[in-house]
């Protein structure tokens, strides 16, 4: 038996009808080695009821301050892979694949997944798609560019032929060698981005709305993606620039709204739906490669707010299913279908908001959500551990009746 929902941009998904309730909480692999895999399995298991860990599999640079009972209390990872990759798949490959330092040589993933099968537990794969650590950094030909013609040091560009070989080979790669229920993907976005320099330095207020139309791409395969589609790839440049001039040279914030100017620029908007239309290319083959369910998430994307590419990439997708966000729960008018998961931020998790959980829990249930997603098991405060109890207690209550 199907249940058609609808996501919020109107496309339809088929999806299994779920009577119960489902919880899931992602973590990264170092926080759960850490602290001990059979603890924090029975952890998340017995004491809040979880059902199932999302790991991250494949993230970018993180630097973190644990909670006082990990050892050691701060933590640094330039990223990468946290699984071996079978290295014969990629010989023909220009990318290769990185693996992270900390991981080495061990398995973890393989021993984590294992405790969760013996506790029937769900498995999930969460990975970056274009901020995997090192890629960029080791591969600049793939990175992004900026219109002045920068490569990011961080993020990757899912235009480029390469990078898209590599991210379906690697799905594969994955799902042929550890069980994995679904997989959730994070950075779903060719958006160039800084490195670990800070925020860049620049004359007047050039402020947010230059960062956001920094980070449109402009490599050499966004352009030619762009060019194909007839594209004026020259106007969507000259766009660009003239937008980051004006502001820098003092136009008010207020003159600029990013969505705003993109609808009076057609060459700009035509450059992004041709994004658009090559990264959902890309969702669909790694779809047919993934061999499990395939989630999306909008939260990372959100940031620089100029990821329409995100938003319309996944109304198109419809293999695709996109993870909702707290906003769209509360934009959302009670009783419409919406998408079948939220998730949830650590942040939203702490102090004060716990108190939130319950009402928008509710409310999730109301719009037709049948999971939660609760994000990143290291960067939950211990205080928020008992309300996450409760309302998961809560929302499987209300679902069984
Ligand atoms: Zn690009």
């Amino acid at each position: 038996m199907s249940q058609g929902i609808t996501c919020a941009l109107g496309m339809s998904y088929e999806i299994g009808l779920t009577q119960m309730f489902q919880s899931f909480l992602a973590a990264y692999p170092w926080d759960v080695v850490d602290e001990g895999i059979d603890r924090v399995l029975d952890h998340m298991q017995g004491e809040l009821g979880i059902a199932g860990l999302s790991l991250w599999c494949a993230t970018p640079p993180v630097v973190q301050l644990r909670r006082p009972n990990v050892q050691p209390r701060f933590f640094r990872t330039r990223g990468g892979l946290f699984f071996q990759p079978s290295s014969e798949l990629y010989s023909d490959t220009r990318i290769k694949p990185a693996v992270s330092h900390w991981v080495g040589k061990r398995n973890v993933i393989e021993q984590i997944a294992k405790g969760c099968a013996d506790r029937g537990l769900t498995f999930r794969c969460m990975m970056s798609l274009s901020r995997i650590g090192r890629l960029a950094h080791r591969h600049p030909e793939t990175a992004c560019k900026n219109v002045f013609e920068d490569s990011s040091l961080t993020s990757v560009c899912l235009s480029n032929p390469d990078v898209q070989a590599f991210l379906c080979d690697l799905v594969g790669d994955f799902g042929s060698r550890i069980a994995v229920d679904a997989f959730y993907f994070t950075d779903v976005a060719s958006l160039w981005r800084e490195g670990g320099e800070g925020p860049v330095k620049s004359p007047g207020r050039s402020g947010k709305l230059a960062s956001e139309f920094l980070q449109v791409c402009f490599c050499e395969s966004c352009q030619q993606v762009a060019s194909g589609a007839d594209v004026d790839v020259a106007g969507a440049i000259d766009v660009v620039k003239r937008v980051i001039d004006k502001r820098m040279d003092g136009a008010d914030e207020s003159e600029f709204k990013f969505e705003a100017i993109i609808k009076e620029a057609p060459a700009l908007l035509s450059y992004l739906e041709a994004q658009t239309h090559r990264i959902t290319e890309l969702l669909r083959r790694i779809a047919e490669r993934a061999n499990a369910d395939v989630f999306i998430m909008h939260e990372q994307c959100k940031e620089g707010d100029s990821s329409s590419q995100f938003a319309d990439s996944t109304a198109i997708a419809g293999d695709v299913i996109r993870v909702a966000t707290a906003d769209d729960v509360k934009a959302n008018p009670s009783g419409t279908k919406s998408m079948q998961e939220i998730h949830l931020e650590g942040k939203l998790l702490s102090g004060a908001s716990t108190s939130e959980l319950f009402p928008l829990l509710q409310r999730a249930l109301e719009t037709g959500i049948s999971a939660v997603h609760f994000g990143n098991y290291g960067l939950i405060p211990a205080s928020a551990f008992d309300p996450i109890r409760q309302a998961l207690r809560y929302a499987r209550r209300t679902t069984a009746g």
